[in-house]
């Protein structure tokens, strides 16, 4: 499992500057939520991180090594949910095709992804294909994608946009669970509860151009 640093990143899109000056530590095995108004360079700093984007200024380093180009151990789930599944594959193939990255045997990528269709709660829809389900059930299915491949690094973009009230709560419990695991999460929200619910520390950005204005821990009273 890897920390993360970003440090002196800046980004700008054709001249207009998008992120400015955004520093932030993570720890392995820790969660920060990033909160900001829209527009303020959320996406633009997670794909920065995933090596999606170049950032014109400043470095990303993910257990120690500077990113250059994607890192293998690394899982992303966009808001853009619906274009990241494969059609032609069933919603169980989608899961475990990742898991070949990590040279695991055809018969444990399907147990695996098993397992975490079920803990998503979609184990019935495992032989469907994803243009057969509701927007937040895909949306369940690239987060089962996700967990089962089991990153070091995972990074969430707004990623219970979609899912109803019920179902939230249980994907937010899961992703603690993973948490607790040791993995470390970059998880992007615009919901304040939910931002300090699953986080270990919130990191707000300001208004565009965003930069890091405040980066406070969490400490809930226990229930
Ligand atoms: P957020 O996720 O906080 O809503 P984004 O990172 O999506 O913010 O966008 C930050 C700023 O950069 C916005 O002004 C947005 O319009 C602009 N932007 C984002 N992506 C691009 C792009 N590919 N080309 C040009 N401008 C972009
Ligand atoms: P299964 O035999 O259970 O369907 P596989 O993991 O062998 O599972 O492959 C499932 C499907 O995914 C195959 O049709 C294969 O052509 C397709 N496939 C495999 N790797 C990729 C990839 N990197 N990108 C797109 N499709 C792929």
């Amino acid at each position: 499992h890897v920390s993360l640093e970003i440090l002196d990143v800046g980004h700008s899109y054709s001249g207009q500057v998008a992120l400015r000056d955004v520093n932030l530590e993570v720890s392995r095995g820790e969660l920060v939520s990033i909160v900001g108004p829209s527009g303020c360079g959320k996406s633009t700093l997670l794909r920065c991180v995933a090596g999606l984007t170049r950032p014109g200024r400043g470095r990303v380093v993910v257990g120690g090594a500077e990113v250059s180009g994607v890192p293998d151990d690394l899982a992303v789930v966009s808001q853009d949910y619906s274009r990241s599944l494969l059609p032609w594959l069933t919603v169980r193939d989608n899961v475990a095709l990742p898991l070949r990255r990590r040279g695991m045997p055809k018969e444990s990528r399907r147990a695996a992804a098993g397992q975490a269709l079920d803990a998503v709660g979609l184990s019935a829809s495992a032989r469907r294909y994803p243009w057969q389900l509701s927007g937040g059930m895909q949306q369940r299915v690239s987060i089962a994608r996700a967990l089962a491949f089991r990153p070091s690094l995972l990074l969430m973009d707004e990623p219970f946009g979609s899912v109803d009230a019920q179902t939230r709560e249980e994907l937010e419990d899961l992703l603690l669970r993973v948490r607790d695991e040791g993995m470390t999460i970059l998880f992007v929200t615009h919901d304040i509860d939910e931002s300090v619910y699953v986080g270990d520390r919130v990191a707000v950005l300001s208004r565009a151009p965003g930069t890091v204005i405040a980066d406070l821990p969490v400490d809930l009273p226990a229930e």
